[in-house]
């Protein structure tokens, strides 16, 4: 069995999280993704979701989705602290073994993102990397140093994935959906409808808790 994790702000989470989630998971067969919530240093501007909302929408958005589940590891880190996704990979493996196979699930924007990352050339000696195309990301890798990873480390046969516990890179044939978080954080204060871009459970909570200035709409 493959476990797989999605790691994000979920600033709120929406349909560009779960529906690529969920084509992925039919692609590759998995059977289980744990949505990793991040925890936000304070020194981040802050005009947004608490953890404890943010965790909340999460948890309404998955009721009626048992392939998803929450992983909240990263939440219980001191508040003065990031969590990075190596150290977070690297408690997994410590709990789980060595040969269980875990893979990562990022979109497009993260994985040209990635040579920020603390040990970013580390992570797949922990686990795979799904990677989910998304809107206005382009699949042309400019950077050298992660072009020369990838083409190392990739796969097109999911029967790769899983057969080693870890260290494929794996690009995925997921929809593409033009949705952000920000986008719904703007469209919200602007006041603009966002309620085709997110579970109605989420937007009900938003709009309750009068996130992101909701109570205006
Ligand atoms: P923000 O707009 O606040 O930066 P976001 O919409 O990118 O947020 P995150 O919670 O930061 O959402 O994303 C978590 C993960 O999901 C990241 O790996 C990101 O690339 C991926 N992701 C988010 N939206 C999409 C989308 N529309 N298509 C594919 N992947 C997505």
């Amino acid at each position: 069995m493959l476990t797989a994790l999605l790691g994000g702000t979920f600033d709120p989470i929406h349909y560009g999280h779960i529906r690529p989630a969920k084509a992925l998971a039919k692609e590759v067969g998995l059977t289980q993704i744990c949505l990793l919530p991040n925890h936000i240093p304070p020194h981040k501007p802050q005009p947004d979701a608490t953890t404890a909302e943010r965790l909340a929408m999460l948890e309404l958005a998955i009721v009626d989705l048992p392939l998803f589940s929450i992983d909240t590891r990263e939440l219980n880190v001191e508040a003065a602290r990031p969590s990075y996704t190596i150290d977070t990979l690297a408690q997994w493996r410590k709990q789980n073994g060595s040969q269980k196979g875990l893979a990562f699930i990022m979109g497009q924007d993260s994985l040209l993102s990635l040579p920020s990352w603390k040990q970013w050339q580390n992570l797949l000696d922990y686990c795979h990397l799904l990677i989910c195309q998304r809107p206005h990301y382009s699949e042309k890798i400019t950077d050298p140093t992660l072009a020369k990873w990838i083409a190392k480390h990739q796969t097109t046969n999911v029967a790769d994935l899983h057969a080693s516990p870890a260290g494929y890179i794996y690009f995925a044939h997921t929809p593409l959906e033009d949705i952000s978080a920000t986008q719904i954080r703007q469209n919200i204060n602007a006041p603009k409808n966002v309620e085709n871009l997110l579970p109605p459970p989420v937007w009900r909570y938003i709009h309750q808790h009068g996130l992101y200035n909701a109570k205006k709409i």
